[in-house]
């Protein structure tokens, strides 16, 4: 059984960037990150992508706004971010207070600046394969995590579990792209999906991203499987400092004998997911200076 390293991948991808930028000349790439609220988990987030930015030079900006900002109001910061030529790539942190319409307020950014990929105009462009699209940066991060791992994709078959338009939606689209790294036969399962464990058992490559702890078990997986675990759940542990721990979607202990390769929680997808962030706002600043020339 092989692990699959996020941290080891993730550090490879950032320092290829950090030699990508070491070289660049002008103003380097800047995103900035948009907050409303005091969210502990959203605090966090933007905290350490904050410090991976830093780590590559890649410039970020906070603008934090109290929950009682209403959405007009958002709206216009963020026009005013989309006319800042300084500013390559922009970020709203959800989750948004309830007052507010995610998807007005994601669709707001500037298909150009959109590095988390929400746009309508991303996720359409994804869909067209479009290479220029930015993909939203978790199914990003498998697919690289996949790629880097020299997995085979074509012609598998891939069960993403999972529909959600952050995850389980982009990943499948993904790999269902008519590229190399694609060409697979993606199934997507859901709350609703019958005989779950007959479809996982028929996964070449087993993605789960539906947020319940150790969902999957020994017993919905094939012997050679490939499992990505997505999932970030907080479970009780009295044992531990915090009182709780972070475990996947999978029963990793019962599962991991089974595969031919996991991905840990922690230690996985969730370090792809910041990697390719900076990834994205490379790729933005890279488009702009492209454009401006
Ligand atoms: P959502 O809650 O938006 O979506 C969950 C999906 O799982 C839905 O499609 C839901 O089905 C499906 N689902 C829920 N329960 C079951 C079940 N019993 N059987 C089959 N399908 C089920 O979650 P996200 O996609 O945002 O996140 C999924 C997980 O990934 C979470 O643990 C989250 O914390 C984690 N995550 C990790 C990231 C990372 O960087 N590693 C980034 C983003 C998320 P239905 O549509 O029918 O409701």
């Amino acid at each position: 059984m092989e692990l699959l390293d996020g941290k080891k991948l993730s550090q490879e991808i950032l320092s290829e960037l950090k030699e990508k930028l070491a070289d660049a000349k002008g103003p380097p790439p800047c995103v900035t990150f948009i907050r409303v609220g005091e969210d502990p988990a959203s605090v966090y987030y933007v905290n350490s992508k904050q410090k991976k930015a830093a780590l590559v030079g890649i410039e970020s900006r906070l603008k934090t706004f109290p929950e009682s900002i209403t959405q007009e109001q958002l709206l216009e910061e963020i026009g005013s971010l989309n006319a800042d030529s300084s500013v390559h790539g922009i970020l709203v942190q959800a989750p948004l207070p309830s007052h507010m319409d995610e998807r007005t307020v994601f669709n707001s950014v500037a298909p150009e600046k959109d590095v988390d990929g929400f746009s309508t105009n991303n996720l359409g462009r994804l869909v067209q394969e479009d290479p220029e699209a930015f993909v939203a940066c978790t199914p990003a991060g498998i697919a690289e995590m996949i790629r880097r791992y020299k997995i085979k994709t074509e012609g598998r078959h891939v069960v993403v579990l999972g529909r959600s338009l952050i995850v389980g939606k982009p990943a499948a689209l993904l790999f269902m792209r008519k590229d190399p790294f694609a060409n697979a036969t993606v199934t997507v399962c859901h709350s609703r999906t019958r005989n779950l464990s007959n479809i996982t058992r028929q996964a070449d490559i087993l993605i789960a991203a539906i947020g319940q702890a150790n969902f999957v078990t020994a017993d919905m997986v094939s012997p050679g499987t490939i499992v990505v675990d997505v999932g970030i759940n907080r479970v009780d542990d009295p044992s531990s400092k915090k009182g709780y721990r972070i475990v996947g979607d999978v029963d990793f202990d019962a599962v991991a004998p089974k595969c031919d390769a996991i991905s840990p929680v922690p230690g996985g997808v969730g370090l792809m997911t910041v990697a390719m962030l900076m990834h994205n706002t490379m790729k933005a600043w890279e488009l702009s200076q492209k454009k401006n020339h």
